[in-house]
């Protein structure tokens, strides 16, 4: 037998962020497809489309009609999954049956005026304005007494569930932390609490020597697929320094988070030259007041194209019964992202 290697060997990873576990089966990589195929997104729309309930001057479903805005514009989402005017309390049946009151604040963010901008296609200007709104609801959601967690992300893509094609995100603000973070929160804090520095800074360090996952960088961040990433082509941005949260970042900092934001989006958009759906999103340290300095900024990056624009990964069976598994090594998606052309591929042509 062969000696144990990872681009050739059925393997599991440890997610240090998450305590979790992911499958890898590189051999299977080549296997004959036979599954479904979607239909292409259509990706042609008009820069003001008035039927949409997002786009400046439109009426929402709430009544309510949306100013003229011109940059970035947020509102209290009209269907929020979570209200200020939930009452306190619970309800439990031994341990057994536990269920707990939980308020929130839901809020929808307009990345721009125009119907038909995504990410990719604005200007790292346009995008530093998004990036200061998320900082400004960080900061006013954050200071609500019973807030303690603000969930930023973005939901792109009518393949991923997005219900409205114009470009927009979304805050969830909640009493409690979130699985996700709670999770993030737990092995950040182990670890700080063993080391002394962030997982984050130490874990980024490594990737930066090791270069085989990284897809780009600036001053202030870097994108890489992470080494347990679960998703064909998941990525994170994380920020250099440890910064708790978005508040540590001033003005070069932001720009250079909207920069690498764009270059990511860009190369998505590029691999199969469609409008690249995901899921992404901020994880960041909890609202209650508390110092977090094991907290270290990052975000996620969630798509589930697998093999074109219309073949998605499916978490379904084995993944769902028992642990998520990918086929192609995050190696090798780095490499397959890293090879395509910088510049967006409408505007290439
Ligand atoms: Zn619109
Ligand atoms: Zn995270």
């Amino acid at each position: 037998m062969t000696e144990f290697n990872l681009p050739d060997h059925p393997h599991r990873r440890f997610n240090a962020l998450t305590g979790d576990w992911v499958l890898v089966s590189p051999h299977r990589a080549k296997r004959p497809w036979q599954g479904q195929v979607e239909k292409a997104q259509e990706d042609k729309r008009p820069s003001y489309d008035p039927i949409c309930y997002l786009c400046p001057g439109n009426e929402r479903s709430s009544g309510d009609f949306n100013p003229d805005y011109q940059a970035t514009y947020s509102f209290i989402n009209d269907f929020s999954a979570l209200m200020e005017t939930t009452p306190d309390g619970g309800f439990t049946d031994g341990e057994l049956f536990i269920a707990e009151s939980e308020r929130g604040i839901c809020k929808v963010i307009c990345f721009s005026p125009r119907h038909d901008l995504t990410i990719p296609e604005m200007e790292v200007e346009q995008i530093k304005g998004v990036i200061d709104v998320w900082q400004e609801e960080y900061r006013s959601i954050g200071s609500v007494d019973f807030i303690n967690y603000v969930q930023i992300f973005e939901n792109k893509g009518a393949i991923n569930g997005c219900s409205n094609p114009h470009p927009h995100g979304q805050i969830w603000a909640s009493k409690y932390i979130p699985v996700e973070p709670s999770k993030e929160d737990k092995r950040q804090k182990e670890y700080f609490e063993k080391h002394g520095t962030t997982l984050l800074s130490d874990y980024l360090e490594k990737e930066i020597t090791a270069g085989a996952r990284l897809l780009c960088q600036n001053d202030h961040f870097v994108a890489l697929i992470p080494f347990w990433a679960t998703w064909p082509f998941e990525a994170m941005i994380i920020s250099r320094k440890p910064a708790q949260n978005i508040l540590a970042f001033n003005e070069e900092e932001k720009t250079a988070l909207a920069a690498i934001y764009k270059s990511l989006t860009v190369m998505y958009d590029n691999l199969f030259e469609v409008s690249f759906p995901y899921s992404a999103g901020i994880h960041q340290s909890p609202t209650d007041g508390k110092d977090y300095p094991w907290w270290h900024f990052h975000m996620h990056f969630y798509p589930p194209l697998l093999r074109s624009a219309t073949i998605r990964k499916f978490m379904v069976g084995y993944e769902q019964l028992a642990t998520p598994q990918r086929d192609v090594t995050p190696e090798t998606s780095a490499q397959l992202l890293c090879s395509l052309p910088t510049t967006h591929y409408k505007k290439s042509c």
